[in-house]
């Protein structure tokens, strides 16, 4: 039995005839780029996240950066991030001639702790761009406070969190945007590449519209440095039909980690994904953490695929100690929560489509090798 990470046949497979309707319309009608598909699909995703403005881009890493440079973000200004996260957060930051200035994760949740955001704030300071990892929220009501106090923006990246709630609410719709990813493994996967701001700042808004667009006003006629950055319409098309399914698959993910959670639990050395009622997860991924003495995490790994068990490690070095950041300075052990993460995390297979069967190999090959 092979159990990969995520099954895009099987979900492809559940809804064939309504992909490929999609895909001749878009053939059909000849319109790829921008147009009524992803007009449509722009409004379809403002009602889902509740948020006024939704604008497609190509990648959920131009949403960030766009977003940020839509929020005034600019050279010599800096941004306060997670250095426990996928490159393209602070990719996105040095893009706009900004520096991501890092702060140490809460290990409970894996996101920026907030309690240690306000030493780092300064006269440069412009934004905080916190990060939902794995899907768990972070905590937007104290970055929020902070916020207003020093007058920050806030961008959210929710590539790995589309359909998670903070406190009732989608998250994304806290901050002045919030940043969407379409990648094929994400929560709504492309067929390729894609992402989205939402926002309800009519401004901001309107400012990535015209940056996505070469920074065309109307016509030929250029009022900013833009991009190419559209969202194109088959994609669109693809992701309309699939947001159909996206609340009953954010679901069927949370069900399986309460599958998880019950054949894990009694296991020694493991500590399961933070579980928080009133803001659950979305679970894109499913972490967790292997606290056990002498728990080799790579033998582990080799042995669990040596079973058709696919993981993956997200992410094995935090972002201030890679080589692209150097320059900035920062020492191993400056954020010792995130080197620790670093070392300790593991992330299961997590679909929608994963059976309870699959649930209970992975619990069986785990216990097998923890009581080795
Ligand atoms: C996937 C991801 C991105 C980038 O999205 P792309 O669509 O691949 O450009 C940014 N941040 C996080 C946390 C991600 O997981």
């Amino acid at each position: 039995m092979n159990i990969p990470m995520t099954d895009l046949k099987a979900q492809y497979a559940a809804m064939k005839q309504d992909i490929d309707e999609a895909i001749a319309r878009v053939i059909n009608n000849g319109q790829f780029i921008l147009g009524p598909e992803v007009r449509a699909f722009e409004e379809e995703m403002a009602a889902y996240t509740g948020a006024k403005y939704a604008v497609g881009v190509a990648s959920g890493t131009d949403a960030l950066h766009l977003a940020l440079l839509g929020s005034g973000v600019g050279a010599g200004d800096e941004v306060i991030t997670t250095p426990f996260t996928f490159i393209a957060t602070a990719e996105a930051i040095s893009r706009c001639g900004a520096t991501p200035v890092f702060v140490d994760i809460d290990p409970l949740t894996y996101n920026i702790d907030t309690a240690k955001i306000e030493a780092k704030i300064n006269k440069k300071t412009r934004a905080v761009l916190p990060v939902h990892l794995f899907g768990q929220s972070a905590d937007m009501a104290a970055l929020m406070a902070l916020a207003s106090r020093y007058h920050l923006k806030i961008v959210e990246d929710c590539a790995q969190a589309l359909g998670a709630e903070y406190q009732g609410r989608k998250v994304g719709t806290f901050g002045g945007a919030g940043c969407l990813s379409f990648f094929p493994s994400k929560a709504l996967g492309a067929y390729g590449d894609g992402g989205m701001v939402i926002t309800d700042s009519a401004e901001i808004a309107r400012k990535i519209d015209i940056l996505r667009r070469h920074g065309a006003g109307d016509g030929y006629y250029y009022s900013a440095h833009g991009f190419n950055s559209r969202l194109d319409a088959l994609q669109a098309a693809v992701l309309r039909v699939k947001l159909k399914w996206l609340d009953d698959w954010t679901a069927r993910r949370r069900k399986k980690a309460a599958v998880y959670a019950r054949q894990l639990g009694p296991l020694p050395g493991i500590v399961l994904p933070h579980h928080d009622e009133k803001s659950p997860s979305s679970f894109n991924y499913y972490t967790i953490r292997l606290v056990g003495p002498g728990i080799n995490r790579s033998a582990l790994r080799e042995y669990l695929q040596s079973k058709g068990i696919s993981t993956a490690v997200y992410y094995p070095l935090s972002l201030h100690l890679q080589e692209v950041y150097r320059s900035l300075g920062y020492q191993p052990g400056d954020f010792p929560e995130s080197e620790l993460a670093q070392e300790q995390v593991l992330s299961l297979p997590m679909y929608p489509e994963l059976g309870d069967k699959q649930i209970e190999v992975i619990a069986n090959a785990l216990a097998g090798y923890l009581s080795q």
